[in-house]
């Protein structure tokens, strides 16, 4: 049995929340983060708030500015963020991913040096046929990469060409195990998260799993808390990690909060938006309260303050499963019966 790539850790507590300015924040968001930061708190930790805006396309100020303003107003807080715009003795450098590209240029450097990475030509069409995955993004690669055994010669004359290259991680051929505190031991083969994947776009864009695990790790980030629908992404970047010599934190993934379909909550549930329940009036405790009573802590459901319920935390009491948040829910939240 391998050793699990994160041990436990004797480091101070810190959490981070680390949300993606890409459209207002939701109930399911809400729950992840209230979780995450009653965690750190719960264990006397320190809290980072860090805002991961490296997509340009998608990302846009006025969602970063209603993000801070919406978890102020659910009574979270943090001990750095993104206003510390120099960083902070705990999390140097500023705690927005758009300001940070040159620690993630020195980190793409070290690794290339290293001899970890290679460029990968094809487009996502093309890699969409060799993996006849139609989902398949740009940021994975098949197992079979063609470009993974180019050699110079060839490299450099797609280069030539202008053709544009995307940065993958040369993945090794071993299976990559953690624990994880709410899901148990994990076990992922290179083929179970996509092989080879990208650290930059062929866009030049930074690629989320290369800022993640860097930045985790520069932070001195020791938990992870998120939805359990990032437990693919784990693995990755606890290979970058690893490759960058960076202490890897644990990792919580908590179930995902569901419509009445079974649809995982998101942005397109506008009406459950934080903005859109406070618009009908809904007071935060009443939200934070009925999540607190989905996570286990707080059964009668009733409203309370974050704080309120520091003392009280525990994963241990975390369901095990997605839970579906019904429209009866959402009425006695905004107090229609
Ligand atoms: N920023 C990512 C998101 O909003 C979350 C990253 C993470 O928690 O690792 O999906």
């Amino acid at each position: 049995m391998t050793r699990p790539e994160n041990t436990p850790s004797t480091r101070p507590v810190v959490g981070r929340l680390a949300p993606s300015p890409t459209g207002l924040l939701h109930l399911g968001n809400a729950w992840a983060f209230l979780l995450a930061w009653l965690s750190a708190r719960s264990q006397g930790g320190r809290v980072l708030l860090r805002m991961e805006d490296l997509d340009p396309q998608r990302s846009r100020r006025a969602f970063a500015d209603a993000i801070l303003q919406d978890l102020a107003w659910l009574g979270l807080d943090w001990d750095a963020g993104p206003d510390n715009a120099g960083g902070t003795e705990v999390a140097p450098g500023p705690l927005v991913q758009s300001r940070r590209g040159h620690i993630y240029a020195g980190a793409i450097t070290r690794l290339e040096a290293a001899g970890l990475t290679y460029p990968c030509f094809c487009s996502r069409k093309e890699l969409r046929q060799l993996a006849s995955a139609p989902n398949l993004g740009e940021e994975e690669a098949p197992r079979a990469d063609p470009c993974r055994n180019l050699d110079t010669a060839e490299r450099e004359s797609l280069l030539a060409a202008g053709r544009h290259a995307a940065l993958r991680l040369r993945c090794p051929d071993e299976a990559i195990t953690f624990d994880d505190a709410v899901m148990g031991p994990q076990r992922f083969a290179p083929g179970d998260f996509g092989g080879d994947f990208a650290l930059r776009r062929s866009d030049g864009v930074v690629a989320y799993q290369l800022a993640v695990a860097v930045d985790d790790g520069i932070m001195g980030v020791t938990e992870v808390v998120r939805g359990r629908d990032l437990l693919p992404s784990t693995p990755r970047q606890l290979l970058v990690m690893r490759f960058l010599g960076l202490a890897a934190p644990r990792y919580a993934h908590i179930p995902l909060l569901l419509d009445a379909d079974g649809e995982r909550l998101a942005k397109r549930h506008a009406s459950l938006s934080l903005a859109t329940l406070r618009a009908r009036g809904v007071e935060p405790a009443r939200i934070v309260g009925y999540l607190a009573g989905l996570a286990g802590i707080n059964p009668a459901g009733s409203p309370a303050h974050p704080r309120e319920l520091v003392g009280r935390f525990s994963l241990k009491a975390l369901p095990r499963t997605d839970m579906r948040v019904m429209e009866d829910d959402v009425a006695r939240l905004v107090g229609e019966h």
